[in-house]
């Protein structure tokens, strides 16, 4: 399960109490968010690193390793490979202009070398992009740039008010990556797009929080 770490410290009981726990009745703690159902719980130092040692946490920093990549959204086949990357943003305005380029590092990364088509998405923006060629290191041309219909359903969790606290912050990328993956089903979304790609939306799954072997 995905975690998001607050980076505040404070004095206060431990929720995990572990064996080694240091704060089971009273330490230094730290608290983290809950992807899944946006819990907070506090942890010490020993019961968050068993946690995420273990594998049954993991903290968005930590998402690039060299053995794997994860990527926001992920239109997957039903072997596992990836057909679509998406790489999510809150912020559009930070990104202006230098969304392909983003999109084009990703797609440089030897685990997505097989990947053919690439989207970056905002509440302002989807750019659809495809991979020029066989060659790994080719640009990436743009197919598509849509917006997002704001009005669809799925992204009703969206209308609280704009925040700075990092913990927001991530908290808003973890909504928009659920609003995201209910919205590209939609036709809304899929009526929009050159029909290579929209068959391949129409006909496999959108996962969260993917993680890519690298092979
Ligand atoms: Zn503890």
């Amino acid at each position: 399960m995905k975690v998001v770490p607050t980076g505040a410290v404070f004095y206060a009981v431990c929720n995990i109490k572990s064996e080694n726990c240091k704060a089971k009745e009273g330490g230094a703690v730290t608290t983290v968010l809950l992807a899944d159902s946006y819990e907070q719980v506090n942890t010490c130092k020993v019961c968050l690193n068993q946690k995420l040692r273990s594998g049954e946490w993991n903290v968005e920093g930590s998402r690039v390793s060299n053995m794997r990549e994860v990527l926001d959204l992920a239109v997957v086949d039903p072997q596992g490979r990836v057909l679509v990357a998406v790489e999510i943003k809150i912020n559009s305005s930070r990104h202006k202009k230098r969304e392909k380029h983003i999109l084009e590092q990703m797609s440089s990364k030897s685990s997505l070398r097989d990947v053919q088509y690439f989207i970056f998405a905002t509440p302002d923006l989807i750019l659809v992009c495809e991979r020029n060629s066989d060659d790994p290191h080719a640009n990436l041309h743009k197919l598509v740039r849509l917006s997002p219909k704001l009005s669809d359903p799925n992204f009703e969790n969206l209308r609280q008010g704009e925040t700075s606290s990092p913990l927001m912050k991530s908290k808003r990328h973890m909504l928009l990556e659920r609003s995201f993956s209910k919205y590209f089903k939609t036709n809304a979304f899929t009526n929009e797009l050159p029909n290579n790609i929209k068959n391949i939306f129409d006909s496999n799954e959108i996962v969260m929080e993917y993680v890519v072997k690298n092979t």
